[in-house]
C-alpha cells in the first residue's frame, strides 16, 4: 500500500536484505513490529527527514534522542568539518577530549571524573565491570523495559517470577552469566526491598534508567529512586544511572539534575557525540580512580574520545548553554502532549502520553503507564495502526510503540502544528 510512494527505499531494502542481516544495521530500524518497508534516509535538515524517494517528513525519530538540536545543525556541522580537516584520530590524547569532560563534570551532579567511549553499550559494559571491580560482588540489579544496551549481563530477561535469577534474553548469552543478572519491576519499590533483603548483600550494582526511555517515556514513581538510593547506601551497592537517552536531554544535568537523586556512576551517550559514535561513563572519584591506567580496571579503545565525536559533542552541549533551549524543549514537549490529549478526547480513543521534556510517548491505553506490564497491555495494534496513518502525514515516528519520540530544538511552531494536526488525523482515523 505505502511501497509505491517510496519506490527507491523498496529497491536499496531488498539489496540490503541479502547482505546484511535483515537489511539494517540495528534491528529497530527494520520496522518488524510495524510492517512495510523502512524508509531509507536520504538527508536531514533541522527536524524535517527526507527520504531517498524525495518524501519529506517531521522527524520524531532523530537517530533515537542525539539530534536534540536537531539535523545537521550548522554550528556542530562547521565543527566536523573542521575537526576532520585537522585529523580524524590520532592515538593521542586531545584538547576536546578535556573540554567535553570539563562540561560533563561541570554539569552532571555527583561527577568527579570521567572517561568517554564509543557507545552507550560500551559505557554501561564498563561500568559494570567498574561495579564489579569495586564491590568485589558478581550479582546486578536491572528492570523490565529498561534497556542498557546490547552487553552479555544486560541481555537478560526475568526468570519464572521476577525474584529469580535472570534467563538469557538472545542466544549465545551464557546462561551462568544471565544467572548473575536479576530482575525486578520499575517503579515497584516492594519488590526491590524484597530483592534486597534477599540478594543485597551480593549485589555489585543496580542498573536503572531513571527515566525509562526504552518501553516508551516512563517517568519514576514518587520515592522510588530515592528507595533505589537508600538501599544501595545500606547494602554498599553501586548506583548506576544509566542516562545515554536522557544526559543532556531532559535537563542539562540529565535526570540526575530534574530529579535531585544523585547515582554513583552515571552512563551517557547520545546527546554528548552531537549525532556521532560515543558514550561515557562518570562518577565518583573513589570509583573512577579504579579504570586503568590509574587503578587496575581494564577498558580502553582505539576510537575513545575521537576528534570528530567530540568536536560535534562540544558545539552541542556549547548550543545547549544558550538561554532558553531547555524551555523551547520543554515547551515543545508540553505541547505535542496536550495536542494529542485534545485529539484523543476529541475522537473518544482512550490515551495516556508519558512525557519528560522533549521525550514523549503516546499509549493507547486509558490509564497512566507506569509499568512494562502496562506497556504491554496498551493497545499495540492500534498504535500499528496510528504510524502508518502519522506516516502518510509527513510524520515520521519511532517504528515501535515501545520508543520514544524525541523532539528537538528545531521543532519549530510549523512543525508542532503539523505533529498535531497529523496526530489529530490519526487518532479519528483508529477511533
Ligand atoms: N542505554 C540506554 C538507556 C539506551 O537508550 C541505549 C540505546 N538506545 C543504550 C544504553 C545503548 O546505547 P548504544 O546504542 O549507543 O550502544
Amino acid at each position: 500500500m505505502t511501497a509505491s510512494r517510496r519506490p527507491k527505499s523498496d529497491a536499496l531494502f531488498d539489496a540490503a536484505q541479502k547482505i546484511v542481516p535483515g537489511g539494517v544495521n540495528s534491528p529497530v530500524r527494520a520496522w518488524k513490529a510495524v510492517g512495510g518497508t523502512p524508509v531509507h534516509a536520504h538527508s536531514g535538515a533541522g527536524c524535517w527527514l527526507t527520504d531517498v524517494d524525495g518524501n519529506r517528513y517531521v522527524d520524531l525519530v532523530m537517530s533515537y534522542g542525539p539530534l536534540i538540536l536537531g539535523h545537521a545543525p550548522a554550528r556542530t556541522t562547521a565543527a566536523i568539518v573542521e575537526a576532520a580537516a585537522g585529523g580524524t584520530t590520532f592515538g593521542a590524547p586531545t584538547e576536546r577530549e578535556l573540554r567535553l569532560a570539563e562540561r560533563i563534570v561541570e554539569y552532571v551532579p555527583g561527577v568527579d571524573r570521567v572517561r568517554l567511549v564509543n557507545s552507550g553499550t560500551e559505557a554501561t559494559m564498563s561500568a559494570l565491570r567498574l561495579a564489579r571491580a569495586a564491590t568485589g560482588r558478581d550479582a546486578f540489579l536491572k528492570f523490565n523495559g529498561c534497556y542498557h544496551g546490547h552487553g552479555d549481563s544486560f541481555l537478560v530477561k526475568a526468570g519464572s517470577g521476577a525474584l529469580t535469577l535472570g534467563e538469557p534474553d538472545s542466544p549465545g548469552v551464557p546462561k551462568a552469566l544471565a544467572e548473575l543478572t536479576l530482575v525486578a519491576e520499575y517503579n515497584d519499590t516492594d519488590e526491590v526491598r524484597r530483592v534486597f533483603a534477599e540478594h543485597g548483600d551480593r549485589l555489585a550494582a543496580v542498573f536503572v534508567e531513571p527515566i525509562a526511555g526504552n518501553m516508551g517515556t516512563v517517568n519514576p514513581a514518587p520515592g522510588f529512586l530515592e528507595a533505589l538510593r537508600e538501599l544501595c547506601d545500606a547494602h554498599g551497592v553501586v548506583l548506576v544511572f544509566d542516562e545515554v537517552m536522557t544526559g543532556f536531554r531532559v535537563a542539562r544535568g540529565g535526570a540526575i539534575e530534574r530529579l535531585g537523586v544523585v547515582p554513583d556512576l552515571v552512563t551517557l551517550g547520545k546527546v554528548i557525540g552531537g549525532g556521532l559514535p560515543i558514550g561515557a561513563y562518570a562518577g565518583k572519584d573513589e570509583l573512577m580512580r579504579q579504570i586503568a591506567p590509574l587503578g587496575k580496571v581494564y577498558q580502553a579503545g582505539t576510537l575513545s574520545g575521537n576528534p570528530l565525536a567530540t568536536a560535534a559533542g562540544l558545539a552541542t552541549l556549547e548550543a545547549l548553554e544558550d538561554r532558553g533551549a531547555y524551555e523551547c524543549l520543554e515547551d515543545a514537549g508540553a505541547f505535542v502532549q496536550a495536542g494529542l490529549e485534545d485529539a484523543a478526547r476529541a475522537a473518544g480513543v482512550p490515551l495516556f502520553v508519558g512525557r519528560c521534556g522533549s521525550m514523549i510517548c503516546p499509549y493507547f491505553a486509558a490509564e497512566p503507564v507506569t509499568r512494562f506490564d502496562d506497556v504491554m497491555a496498551s493497545d499495540r495494534e492500534r498504535w500499528v495502526r496510528f504510524f502508518h496513518v502519522m506516516l502518510d502525514e509527513g510524520v515520521l515516528l519511532p517504528p515501535s510503540p515501545f520508543e520514544a519520540w524525541f523532539l528537538s530544538t528545531a521543532h519549530d511552531t510549523e512543525a508542532l502544528e503539523h505533529i498535531v494536526r497529523a496526530g489529530a488525523k490519526a487518532l479519528q482515523s483508529v477511533a
